[in-house]
């Protein structure tokens, strides 16, 4: 694609280079991510969202859905392993374990690492648009490479659909979805928590991105953890370093019926050779800082 004809509301021409910026009043009033563009991969509307791939000078290639920055091949690995080991490691024994979204397949390659460990015994991953698997295995295939594995049984389907239909009951359930413009905006409301109840085993684990961090919106998150409290005994809240999301960080609200449980302490761990082989960023020790607030953070989000 040409960079010099291509339009698109995000990419700016600047002197003789071009930057995306991430721009959108409702989630970053006032501020705004930007990369250098080296070139446009791919872009698209598909039926659920717009998709942008271009290549960056800077974090490599980076997927863009609906002018949200989701993942870029330089950071990917922060937010996916913590998303991911997080709720594997505070649950004592996860055999199945539902993925709800997550079509970039960055979730299902490190499910797949306690696959290979011989703790999980089954994936289900429910995405509502096979145009990021398959644009992000020709475009970031270090991400989308387990979606074929056969312990994954992949739908591609409504996420709320599914779990308003399902019976089944999974041990961890991770929401990997983008933000709540456009096809995730479900995600975000109370009902959403109920049904992830409804679908969770007795001892299970919930995660969820949670769109927002401290530095963005501290009261939009406070809300999302009340909202949370309302269906769940025990609800916490961590975060990780991410770069590429505006303002560097991304949140992450994690939930359980189990009251005796402290989700900030893992209940397994690996030793510390295994888990370099393992992990790039995710360890016990960065299991229990992601969940230690600044003192005004703690402040706000402790009255939920
Ligand atoms: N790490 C990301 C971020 O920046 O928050 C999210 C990654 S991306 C994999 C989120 C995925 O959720 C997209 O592929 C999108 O198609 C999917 N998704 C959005 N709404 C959905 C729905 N209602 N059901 C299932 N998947 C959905």
């Amino acid at each position: 694609i040409d960079l010099a004809t291509f339009t698109h509301p995000l990419v700016h021409r600047m002197g003789d280079q071009f930057w995306f910026h991430e721009v959108s009043p409702d989630a970053f009033p006032g501020q705004s991510f930007g990369l250098q563009i080296d070139s446009i991969l791919y872009h698209t509307q598909s039926p659920f969202q717009d998709i942008l791939i271009f290549h960056s000078t800077s974090y490599g290639n980076v997927l863009v859905l609906n002018g949200i920055v989701q993942c870029t091949e330089r950071d990917e690995f922060a937010y996916q392993e913590l998303i991911t080991h997080l709720p594997i490691m505070a649950h004592p024994a996860p055999k199945k374990v539902l993925v709800i979204g997550g079509g970039d397949c960055g979730v299902l390659r490190e499910l797949v690492k306690h696959v290979d460990d011989g703790t999980v015994e089954s994936i289900t991953m429910v995405e509502i648009d096979d145009m990021v698997i398959k644009l992000l295995t020709q475009f970031l295939p270090n991400m989308a490479r387990f979606h074929n594995h056969p312990s994954v049984d992949l739908r591609i389907e409504d996420g709320f659909k599914f779990l308003k239909e399902t019976t089944a009951k999974y041990d961890v359930i991770i929401t990997d979805s983008s933000d709540p413009e456009g096809p995730a905006e479900e995600f975000f409301q109370e009902s959403y928590f109920q049904l992830l109840q409804n679908a969770l085993a007795p001892e299970g684990v919930v995660i969820m991105q949670s769109s927002e961090n401290i530095w963005l919106n501290i009261e939009y998150l406070r809300g999302l953890l009340v909202k949370a409290k309302a269906v769940f005994a025990n609800v916490d809240y961590c975060q990780c370093y991410m770069p590429s999301y505006t303002s560097g960080q991304l949140g992450l609200v994690i939930a359980t019926n189990d009251t005796s449980k402290r989700l900030s302490q893992p209940l397994r761990t690996f030793d510390e050779q295994k888990e370099r082989a393992l992990f790039k960023y995710y360890s016990a020790d960065v299991h229990r800082v992601s969940f230690v607030m600044p003192t005004w953070a703690k402040e706000v989000l402790g009255r939920y």
